[in-house]
């Protein structure tokens, strides 16, 4: 092909020159950070030419030494990081230097237009690292060879919309990336610069990284140190390079099993939500190495979906190396490593949320809702699962266990009441809770969407029966001793079960049943479901998620202590009551009144305002 060497022009795409624009104009202070993403593509080269090997080993030729070169031309100027690792062809280069978008670009353009100076130090985390190189050189020239390959290419660019492509003159396979300073970057043209900026920030790299004949780093794995031996910082650095990540690590677990299968893990809880956390893929990212050689980030089921936001590193010599990576995800050892690092994981989580619960309640919040994805699909370890799980009550005192809930149950209170709904603000304040509040019963308020599923599967917890406070009967009345003075029923009432009865008559088919109510104190009336029906948030949410398409009707409570209620019984009670059309009017806006409570619509809105006239004007 003659023609490869010919120089060829593409323009960007788009929202990368969006990036390059924001990129190259910015005065961020930290923008040391260009160099941290460059060393860490040189080492991902060198990670992808190692795995290469495994399988075929003629590809890395007489150069098995892997090493990240850096070099300072103080007279042209110029920094370059060169690795002997994977390296680019001419499709490559395409691909992944200027002209396909990858997810990552708008992702990270909606960040920085919140937050413009946080948001360039997270350039890598959104897999764009390569362009910050842009924002301490005027010009950016990548010369490259791709291993097994003969021809090399020179990309390059000044970050102004455009680059180009034409035939190198590279010798050995790998990268070279050489930056032109900016006349306001020369600072990395000096060597404690360099120095210290690598020391800070890669250090925890696995293959050398040198300037002239000096080694920077120590170049060990550093998992396979003893964690003695690691400090918080070169935790952190790890974390941000293996995670892509830039906050700091909530919580380390870096340990060495031997066994039947032998492995070492170092894994993060971050302390911030990744931005994938809840893609449909439930994609997990931790590492998994085969004896320091990096092997994939997606091995499939290496541990649970409920487990993703675990970031770092798995490795285990008794893997085997010589097979392919679909091979190897089918190896029974890494079952065994699995369940291994998932039971190690969640003892380690009840240590946190033991002795130090303020710091686990901001785990919970971040992770909460992911982890309870296991009581639904780990059944072996739902029961260790359940003692990690927190919960926020109508007690108000901040996020509580399951047993925690049970010990302080009421006398006579024999079930684990808890209302469910999307938005925990308002369920708080939901009518069904007035009577539990104000007999001092505990409800849990569930607001993930997951509850309403592991619910389904778990129904008693310490053989406590999970009820829902917005289905069936509120037995209150047996709880705390119960109060005979407090107490009302309809005897008490005079004319209520003639309003029960005129209320039924009124809206027939549309309510199941209309009673009185045990669990309302200021509310005048609310919606319940039937014992054996479907709870009220579920049916929601399925209805939402077109799972269902018609409600089921609903019982209708009305709070006898009520003023309202009261009048309306002497009425209903009353010579005349049939005929008496406020009746009648109170009937359905009782009901819209419940319907408006659960955040739905009145049956009829032109109705219920005709009705809401009428009886208003009758007041008046
Ligand atoms: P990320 O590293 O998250 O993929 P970058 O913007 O840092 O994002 O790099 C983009 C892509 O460019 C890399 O995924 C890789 O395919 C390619 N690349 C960058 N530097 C090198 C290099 N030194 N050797 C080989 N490929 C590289
Ligand atoms: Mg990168």
């Amino acid at each position: 092909m003659t023609d490869a060497a010919k120089k060829e022009t593409f323009s960007f795409q788009t929202e990368v020159g969006q990036l390059l624009d924001i990129v190259a104009g910015s005065l961020y202070s930290n923008r040391e950070v260009f160099l941290r993403e460059l060393v860490s593509n040189a080492s991902d080269a060198c990670d992808k030419l190692r795995y290469e090997a495994l399988t075929n080993p003629s590809i890395v030729e007489g150069d098995q030494e892997f090493a990240i070169n850096l070099e300072i031309n103080k007279k042209a100027k110029t920094l370059s990081v060169s690795d002997n690792g994977i390296g680019l062809n001419h499709d490559d280069l395409l691909e992944t230097l200027g002209t396909i978008a990858k997810s990552g670009t708008s992702a990270f353009l909606e960040h920085l237009k919140e937050d413009k100076k946080e948001g360039l130090g997270l350039i890598g985390q959104f897999g764009v690292g390569f362009y910050s190189a842009f924002m301490v050189a005027e010009r950016v020239d990548v010369l490259t060879r791709k291993a097994g390959e003969k021809e090399s290419w020179l990309w390059s660019s000044d970050g102004k919309g455009e680059f180009s492509i034409e035939g190198g003159d590279r010798s050995g396979r790998g990268t070279t990336v050489t930056l032109h300073l900016k006349k306001d970057a020369k600072e990395f043209l000096e060597d404690a610069r360099i120095r210290h900026v690598v020391k800070t920030y890669s250090d925890h790299i696995g293959f050398p990284i040198t300037l002239g004949d000096d080694a920077l780093n120590e170049a060990s794995a550093i998992w396979t140190r003893s964690p003695k031996e690691i400090t918080d910082e070169q935790h952190t650095e790890f974390y941000h390079h293996t995670a892509h990540a830039f906050d700091k690590p909530w919580l380390t677990i870096h340990n060495k099993v031997e066994g039947v299968v032998s492995y070492t893990n170092l894994l993060y809880v971050p302390s911030t939500q990744p931005f994938d956390l809840y893609d449909a893929e439930r994609k997990g990212h931790v590492k998994l190495y085969v004896n320091k050689v990096f092997i994939t980030e997606d091995a499939k089921d290496l541990l649970p979906a409920y487990l993703r936001f675990l970031r770092g590193i798995i490795d285990s010599e008794d893997l085997s190396l010589n097979v392919s990576r679909e091979m190897l995800q089918t190896d029974p050892k890494l079952a065994k490593i699995r369940s291994g690092i998932t039971k190690r994981v969640v003892s380690e989580l009840k240590k946190k949320a033991t002795k130090t619960p303020g710091e686990y309640a901001d785990f919970w919040k971040n992770f909460g809702a992911v982890l309870k994805e296991g009581l639904v699909e780990d059944v072996p370890l739902r029961d260790k699962l359940l003692e990690v799980c927190r919960f926020s009550s109508t007690a108000d005192s901040g996020l509580i266990s399951l047993s925690a809930y049970t010990e302080r149950m009421k006398d006579g209170q024999d079930a684990i009441y808890y209302i469910a709904g999307d938005d925990a603000e308002k369920i708080s304040r939901s009518p069904h809770l007035e009577g539990f509040k104000a007999k001092g019963v505990e409800v849990l308020l569930l607001s993930d969407s997951v509850d309403e599923f592991w619910l389904q599967h778990i129904p008693q917890f310490e053989e406590k029966t999970f009820k829902s406070v917005t289905r069936g009967a509120a037995d209150l009345d047996s709880i705390g001793g119960g109060d005979p003075e407090e107490k009302s029923d309809e005897a008490e009432v005079p004319g209520v079960s003639d309003l029960i009865a005129s209320i039924k008559l009124e809206l027939g088919e549309a309510v199941k049943d209309v009673r009185v109510s045990k669990r309302l104190t200021d509310s005048p009336v609310c919606l319940i479901a039937d014992e054996g029906d479907m709870d009220v948030n579920l049916e929601r949410l399925l209805k939402r998620h077109g799972q269902l398409q018609d409600s089921m009707p609903r019982i209708l409570e009305i709070n006898p202590n009520h003023e309202i209620v009261k009048k309306l019984s002497k009425r209903a009670g009353a010579d005349g009551a049939a005929s008496d059309s406020l009746l009648n009017d109170a009937a359905h806006l009782l009901f819209d009144q419940a319907r408006i409570a659960e955040g739905e619509a009145p049956v009829d809105a032109s109705e219920f305002g005709r009705r809401l006239s009428a009886v208003l004007q009758s007041a008046l």
